[in-house]
């Protein structure tokens, strides 16, 4: 019975769950019971200091969102309103959250598989680096709007 019930359970979870996530080691696992929104990609300095380059960021609903593995999840706070979740075993960047937001941004690199989703703007382009161009397919902001 009880392992019924277990199976049970676990069949709903991915059942649900129309995508599947995590980080390069495996010690943090997400899933997402929803729609994610197109990216955004950010030329800023402080995410090229924490990405390495570009970033790119898609919202997901917070509710929507569920951890399956977190022991390699760690928090590093930005500022007073917002934060970046990281895994402290690889290094992989997978999530910015706005405090008091009903919204989380993962990052879709860390999608398994296709995303199934575009990128809607890129912001911060007056300060990107200068080693790589723009794509001006893509609808360009020099700040964050
Ligand atoms: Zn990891
Ligand atoms: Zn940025």
């Amino acid at each position: 019975m009880t392992d019924n019930d277990q199976q049970e359970r676990t069949s709903v979870d991915t059942g649900t769950a129309q995508h599947h996530g995590g980080c390069h080691c495996g010690a943090v696992r997400y899933q997402v019971h929803g729609d994610i929104e197109d990216a955004t990609l950010c030329h800023c300095h402080l995410c090229a200091k924490l990405h390495g380059h570009v970033s790119a960021y898609a919202s997901v609903n917070k509710d929507e969102l569920q951890l399956t593995a977190d022991e390699g999840l760690r928090w590093y706070r930005l500022s007073e309103k917002t934060d970046r979740g990281f895994c402290k075993e690889c290094g992989s960047a997978l999530f910015w959250r706005v405090v008091r937001s009903k919204n989380i941004a993962l990052t879709p690199g860390t999608l398994d598989g296709p995303s199934g989703i575009k990128t809607k703007s890129q912001i911060f382009c007056a300060f990107k680096g200068d080693y790589y161009p723009l794509d001006t397919s893509i609808p360009a902001f020099d700040h964050d709007d």
